[in-house]
């Protein structure tokens, strides 16, 4: 069946099979776990899944392949059509954890991080194809550039794992960017410790509202007072002229201790 791609949906289907077998070696998989699997489009990584024996809930947006998707008539796949931003993730599912297995639509693979933070506890392993600045940015550390919110939030939470570069040869349509697979495995506990993890989140964003802006104005423009930045700051000797983008995760999770604890 012939099918035309849909820019709309990011749609870039992969056609190397060797970036599919690193995909799989990464996701490490166990005959009946339990996988899901963002954007099967025309099944490339999805039969692979299902030669592993996993047991696969798939969730596709674009109608037009969802019957194709289902004609596999395999016991081991459930097909999901909807929006992965919209649906109930906790509902998808009847066992968990499971792993997060997928060649991301590029166009939302910020909020589906951003989802997944939000229901980590669904996830034992991430293996996800991004596109390649996605990925610069999630394994960047403090002072560089490609240094943001995400890169903060998720190694938080998970040892993140470069696992292949791909071109844009990998895919049909060819995309126009270079693209990278990542592994995200859960740490144990956070590597350093945070107290509440709602004001950690609002902490880190807020240091990247204004990244051009030192911490403290960034703060400010963000809602919290002069008066309790200048207590933190001064408290845990953090020089008021520094900008978001240097803070390291053990100072994120320092100030943001802070705040927790000394509500204005
Ligand atoms: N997994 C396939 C592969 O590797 O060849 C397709 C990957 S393609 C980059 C992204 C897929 O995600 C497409 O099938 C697209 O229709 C689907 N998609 C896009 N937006 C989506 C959304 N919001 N919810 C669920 N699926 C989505």
């Amino acid at each position: 069946m012939s099918v035309r791609a849909k820019k709309r949906f990011g749609q870039n289907f992969l056609k190397n099979i060797h970036v599919i077998d690193k995909i799989l070696a990464a996701a490490d998989l166990q005959i009946d776990e339990q996988v899901m699997e963002i954007g099967p489009g025309l099944g490339a990584l999805t039969d692979r899944l299902l030669q592993a024996e996993v047991k696969l809930c798939a969730v596709e947006v674009d109608t037009d392949l969802i019957a194709m998707l289902q004609e596999r008539n395999n016991p081991r796949l459930t097909v999901v059509e909807g929006d992965v931003l919209r649906l109930n993730w906790s509902h998808l599912l009847s066992t968990t954890p499971c792993k997060l297995v997928a060649n991301l639509p590029y166009n939302i693979s910020s909020q589906v991080l951003f989802k997944v933070l939000d229901h980590r506890e669904m996830f034992s392993r991430m293996v996800l194809m991004f596109q390649k600045e996605v990925g610069d940015r999630l394994l960047a550390s403090a002072g560089s550039r490609d240094y943001g919110i995400l890169s903060v939030l998720m190694q938080t939470w998970y040892e993140v794992r470069r696992v292949a570069q791909v071109g844009p040869g990998s895919f049909s349509p060819p995309p126009k960017v270079d693209s990278v697979v990542l592994q995200f495995l859960p740490l144990p506990e956070t590597r350093f410790t945070i107290d509440d993890e709602e004001v950690y989140r609002k902490f880190v964003r807020g240091a990247f509202t204004q990244r051009r802006k030192t911490l403290r104005n960034s703060l400010m423009a963000s809602g919290w007072s002069a008066a309790v930045i200048d207590a933190m700051l001064s408290a845990e000797g953090i020089d008021p002229q520094r900008r978001g983008e240097t803070l390291q995760l053990e100072e994120f999770a320092r100030l943001s201790r802070f705040l927790t604890h000394n509500k204005a």
